[in-house]
C-alpha cells in the first residue's frame, strides 16, 4: 500500500533542552534520512522521550535546531499546529480518547485539523483500520479492547492524518507480553513501506531485524550510533555494553563479553 505522503528527512543539531537548572538534552546531533527506521535505546532517564517531544514541538529547546522535511520547527514563527500534522506520535500509554468510538478517534483530527468531511475521514479511517486489522472494533469504545489493540488504534490514528514522519515512544512497553508482537508486526510492515520512524525501544529483537540504525543515548548525549550489527552486536563504549547487558538475557550478556 502506498497512500503514504512523501517521507521527511529529520535534522536535530546540537539540541539543548533543560528542566529549570537540570539539563536533559546536552547537544543532541541526529540525521534521520526519508524512509529509514531510527531505533534509540538507552536508560531511563536519558532523555529519549524528551528528544522525541522536542521533534513533535511538545517542548521546546533552549538551544539547537531541529528540521522535518525541509522547514525549521524550532523557529519561534513556525505554524505548529501544521507542522504537528505531519508528525504522528505513538505513546506508551496509547492516549486515545475514552469517550470516542474507535472510529470517532481515528476521525476527530482528521476533520478538524485537515478539515476533510465526514464521509472521507470517515473511509480512510477505516482503511487505516483494516490496515491494522481492527476494522470490525471501529464502534466499540477503547476500553472494551485489549492494551495491544488500543496500540493498533492509536497507530491507525496516527496513519489517518498521512504522516511524513512517525515518532514511537516506548510503543510496547506497557503492553502485555501476548500482544506486542501484534503491535511490531504493524510497525514492520510500516518500514517495509518506507516511512521515516523513530522508534524509543527496548525491544532488541526488533531493532536488530527492522531499525537502518540504532542510536544509544545516555546522559542526555548521544553516545554511540550504527548498524543494529554494530550498536548491538558489537557495541564500542563502555556505557553501551553495560546497558545492552542489563537489557539482553543476563545468560546471553556473556555474548558480549
Ligand atoms: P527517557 O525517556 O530516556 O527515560 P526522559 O526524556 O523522559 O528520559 O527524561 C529525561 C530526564 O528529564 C529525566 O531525569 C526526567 O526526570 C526529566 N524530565 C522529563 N520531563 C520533565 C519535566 N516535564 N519536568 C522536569 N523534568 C523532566
Ligand atoms: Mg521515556
Amino acid at each position: 500500500m502506498s497512500t503514504h505522503a512523501p517521507q521527511a528527512s529529520v535534522t536535530i543539531n546540537n539540541l539543548h533542552k533543560s528542566y529549570g537548572p537540570v539539563e536533559v538534552l546536552r547537544g543532541i546531533n541526529l540525521d534521520v534520512d526519508p524512509g529509514e527506521v531510527v531505533c534509540l535505546i538507552g536508560p531511563s532517564g536519558s532523555g529519549k522521550s524528551t528528544l522525541l517531544r522536542c521533534v513533535n514541538l511538545l517542548e521546546t529547546p533552549q538551544q539547537g535546531t531541529i528540521t522535518v522535511a525541509g522547514h525549521e520547527v524550532t523557529n519561534p514563527n513556525v505554524d505548529v499546529n501544521t507542522m504537528r500534522q505531519s508528525v504522528g506520535m505513538v505513546f506508551q500509554q496509547f492516549n486515545l480518547f475514552a469517550h470516542l468510538t474507535v472510529l470517532e478517534n481515528c476521525t476527530v483530527a482528521q476533520i478538524k485539523v485537515l478539515k476533510r468531511d465526514k464521509a472521507t475521514a470517515r473511509d480512510i479511517a477505516l482503511k487505516n483500520l483494516e490496515k491494522v486489522g481492527l476494522a470490525d472494533k471501529a464502534e466499540r469504545y477503547p476500553d472494551r479492547l485489549s492494551g495491544g489493540q488500543q496500540q493498533r488504534v492509536a497507530i491507525a490514528r496516527a496513519l489517518a492524518m498521512n504522516p511524513q514522519l512517525m515518532l514511537f515512544d516506548e510503543p510496547t512497553s506497557a503492553l502485555d507480553p501476548e500482544t506486542v508482537g501484534d503491535v511490531l508486526g504493524i510497525m514492520r510492515e510500516l518500514a517495509q513501506e518506507g516511512m521515516t520512524m523513530i522508534v524509543v525501544t527496548h525491544e532488541m529483537a526488533f531493532a536488530r531485524d527492522v531499525a537502518d540504525r540504532v542510536v544509544f543515548m545516555d546522559g542526555g548525549v548521544v553516545v554511540e550510533e550504527g548498524t543494529a550489527q554494530q550498536v548491538i552486536e558489537n557495541p564500542q563504549h563502555q556505557r553501551t555494553q553495560l546497558f545492552l547487558s542489563r537489557v539482553l538475557n543476563p545468560t546471553s550478556a556473556q555474548i558480549n563479553g
